[in-house]
């Protein structure tokens, strides 16, 4: 990532933090191996994902001891997604913290189904009155534009407090519903019908490398999507020193606009 769009990704809300990575029982799978009279050369060093990787590819083939291709981590892992044998690259997952992002953005983000966990901030349980909103790159480049979007979120802040005040007011008196509970949920429900996709939401996931390389090539490239590419971005960026060869096929560049977008394969002109 150049310098430039570090900035400009720093400029917007997005942040994404990795919170759980895999953790490789090395010692078990060499006695494992042992049980087996088998043994492994590793070549270079690896990170752990990258030998759960790599140990799980050799099983397939018991490729140990003298049926061992003598190969570094990353050349082994190449191959194997070279062959679109990618099912090994599930056994490892990461959890990521994202926030900073728009309610517009998770709607599309968590229609991956395959591999991927979300638990996102719920409009019925947290209380949206002090809520975020998230101002796409587009509209903030133009102050007037940026104006105009900035009361239009603000009419929406003011109309949900106003909206949540009064029917707290109303089913106090009504008890329609059955216990406290339930009439809150009611109520924030009916407010957030008023809050805008902009509105900023959080979400811990958990998705394996194969998912991951999925959500990268599929969504990292699509030059009118800010918010997909700019969080592609910080994924791969993440993903490279948690596990650089298993996404070492990817790479940042630079679009017109000055944010990045996510490309597989060898780089392409702007
Ligand atoms: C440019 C673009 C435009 C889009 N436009 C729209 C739109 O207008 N409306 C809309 O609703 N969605 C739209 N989507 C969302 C899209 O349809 C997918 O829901 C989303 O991208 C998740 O992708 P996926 O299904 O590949 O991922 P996952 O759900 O993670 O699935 C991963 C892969 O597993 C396989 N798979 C998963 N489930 C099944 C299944 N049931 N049967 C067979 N194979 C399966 C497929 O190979 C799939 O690619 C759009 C996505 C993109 C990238």
């Amino acid at each position: 990532v150049h310098q430039s769009q570090n900035q400009l990704i720093d400029r917007l809300s997005v942040r994404l933090f990795v919170v759980s990575r895999p953790v490789f029982d090395m010692e078990a799978f060499l006695r494992f191996l042992e049980s087996e009279q088998q043994s492994w050369e590793r070549m270079g060093s690896a990170k752990d994902s990258e030998s759960i990787v790599e140990a799980a590819g050799r099983i397939c083939y018991m490729s140990f001891g003298q049926r061992q291709y003598r190969r570094p981590n990353a050349e082994y892992v190449a191959n194997l997604i070279k062959q679109g044998h990618e099912s090994v690259l599930e056994h490892v997952s990461w959890s990521f913290v994202l926030t900073g992002v728009s309610r517009a953005f998770s709607h599309q983000f968590v229609r991956h189904r395959v591999g991927f966990a979300f638990s996102q901030l719920s409009q019925q349980y947290h209380e949206e009155r002090d809520a975020r909103f998230v101002e796409p790159a587009i509209i903030r480049s133009h102050p007037h534009l940026s104006t105009l979007w900035r009361s239009a979120v603000e009419g929406s802040r003011q109309a949900y407090a106003s909206l949540l005040e009064s029917l707290e007011e109303l089913e106090q008196t009504s008890l329609s519903l059955p216990n406290k509970r339930e009439m809150q949920r009611a109520v924030r429900t009916a407010a957030r019908s008023v809050l805008p996709n902009a509105t900023e939401t959080k979400i811990f996931f958990t998705a394996n490398a194969r998912a991951l390389r999925h959500f990268l090539e599929l969504r990292g490239n699509i030059a009118g999507d800010e918010e997909m590419r700019v969080v592609s971005c910080l994924l791969l960026e993440s993903l490279k020193k948690e596990a650089p060869s298993l996404f070492d096929d990817f790479m940042t560049q630079e679009l017109p606009d000055g944010l990045p977008r996510v490309v597989k394969g060898a780089p392409q002109a702007g």
